[in-house]
């Protein structure tokens, strides 16, 4: 071995891992088997969801942890990714020429007393992935959603978002040389939001239709023009999602926290976090699975109400929510999900608008802030502290999904008392912190101050 190659590169650094990655579905009843090459989104025998299964390369749980960690101090830009560094546990390329990589992941895990304290704990953890490149978690799925479209040699990828999906994606596909298209329904625009994925080149399409009938029309235009979907279900966003749950263990010197909480939308999170800690936990790495705790919006949450009631998952048709990221009626990922939170002997907790803003807060007076639907993990946890679930020992991991800076709108309105929930129920400003307008005077100014 050449003293030249860096640590990262060395033989078995970037050992492809070809034939031993398989796409299955995931329905219990079919498990049907497609190459990992194959341009599928669902199953086309049950349209059951897909997830990719491996033949691991026999290393053993103390070998990995310790190439894990020596690739810290390397400067290759793969093992100075969080996502990438992690690379024999989710080894689906054969190539890793094909990597787009902006060093996503590395995030912190942050200790906030005072966050603990309002939780009803004794100590919190936040894993803090809104300090990805384009501030939320999305980067870790993107960067694996990027590689497999240029494996697959696409040359235009879309996504049928108006949020930090699109960001992620719009910042990938630019720094992968591919095209990115988004569609969005016409008239119901953020530009707020739009910002970053205009500003990373992204083509945007309005379409006169709803978000399920673009859904459809993109899946048609998909096929028709060879263009590759990076919607929820793809199956190797939530691959590189499970690197959010392998760099905790690993920033922990993989002791397993009591509980790993999270918000949900789409549920593609919760299925990659459970997805990682089985895989890990399968592969000798830790020895114990965390319980892990899905928190939903009240106005937009299908998936606690199935869990509660014990039945069938019932879509909302209107999800009402001002923690737009979790928006959503209808979630993707829910049957993962569900299996991720049985396995783990997990639970689902709803809050309301009001918890969900006081929660932020509380959050962003300990110095580290959060976008609206991370803040749902701090206000579930309350309540789960409050109802005797989470222990005020346990020892608990919360994930904010993304940054502070992506919803300024709701931080003024909250903080000035003008923030409304749908259908214009007031939100109180419990923790509210507003400016205050002085004289140019240093002795009133001083008087104040005093
Ligand atoms: C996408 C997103 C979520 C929801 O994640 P799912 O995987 O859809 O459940 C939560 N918070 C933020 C900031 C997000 O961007
Ligand atoms: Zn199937």
């Amino acid at each position: 071995m050449s003293s030249t190659v860096p640590a990262g590169m060395r033989p078995g650094g970037l050992q492809a891992s070809a034939g031993r990655a398989e796409l299955v579905c995931f329905e219990p009843s079919c498990r049907t088997r497609f190459a990992i090459t194959d341009v599928l989104y669902n199953c086309p025998k049950c349209d059951g969801l897909l997830e990719a299964i491996y033949e691991y390369d026999g290393r053993g749980p103390e070998d990995l942890k310790r190439l894990f960690r020596e690739r810290r101090m390397s400067n290759a830009p793969l093992d100075s990714s969080g996502v990438w560094r992690y690379r024999e546990l989710l080894p689906f390329l054969d190539d890793y020429t094909h990597v787009v990589t902006l060093r996503e992941g590395n995030t912190p895990l942050l200790d906030a007393p005072l966050a603990a304290r309002y939780g009803g704990l004794d100590r919190i953890t936040f894993k803090h992935q809104g300090f990805n490149p384009t501030g939320s978690f999305k980067d870790n799925g993107m960067t694996c959603g990027a590689a497999q479209a240029r494996r697959l040699n696409m040359k235009r990828v879309a996504c049928v978002s108006t949020g930090n999906t699109s960001a992620s994606m719009a910042a990938y596909a630019a720094a992968g040389g591919m095209e990115a298209l988004i569609f969005l329904p016409h008239g119901n625009i953020s530009f707020g939001k739009l910002a970053q994925a205009l500003e990373y080149g992204a083509k945007t399409l309005e379409v006169e239709a709803n978000f399920d009938e673009i859904l459809a029309l993109v899946r048609v235009l998909a096929q028709k023009l060879g263009i590759y979907l990076l919607n929820s279900m793809n199956p190797f966003r939530v691959e590189g999602q499970k690197s959010i749950m392998f760099e905790m263990l690993d920033q922990r010197d993989w002791r397993v926290p009591d509980w790993v909480v999270l918000p949900g939308g789409n549920l593609g999170n919760t299925s990659a976090f459970g997805k990682a800690l089985r895989e890990a936990r399968d592969l000798g790495m830790i020895d114990k699975l965390p319980r892990i705790a899905v928190i939903q919006a009240a106005g937009a949450a299908p998936f606690y109400r199935m869990w509660k009631d014990g039945a069938a998952l019932q879509a909302v048709t209107k999800p009402e929510t001002l923690a737009t990221a979790i928006r959503i009626g209808d979630p993707v990922s829910w049957p993962k999900a569900l299996h991720e939170v049985r396995t783990s002997n997990g639970v689902v907790e709803q809050v309301s608008e009001q918890e969900i803003a006081d929660a932020k807060a509380q959050i962003g007076r300990a110095g580290i802030g959060c976008e609206p639907a991370s803040a749902a993990t701090l206000a579930g946890i309350r309540k789960l502290t409050d109802a005797g679930v989470i222990d005020k020992a346990a020892d608990v991991v919360a994930v904010l999904t993304g940054n502070v800076l992506k919803d300024t709108d709701y931080i003024y309105k909250y903080h000035t008392n003008q923030l409304e929930a749908p259908g214009g129920v007031k939100i109180r400003s419990n923790f509210g912190n507003r400016s205050i307008v002085v004289p140019n005077d240093a002795d009133r100014i001083a008087e104040m101050l005093r």
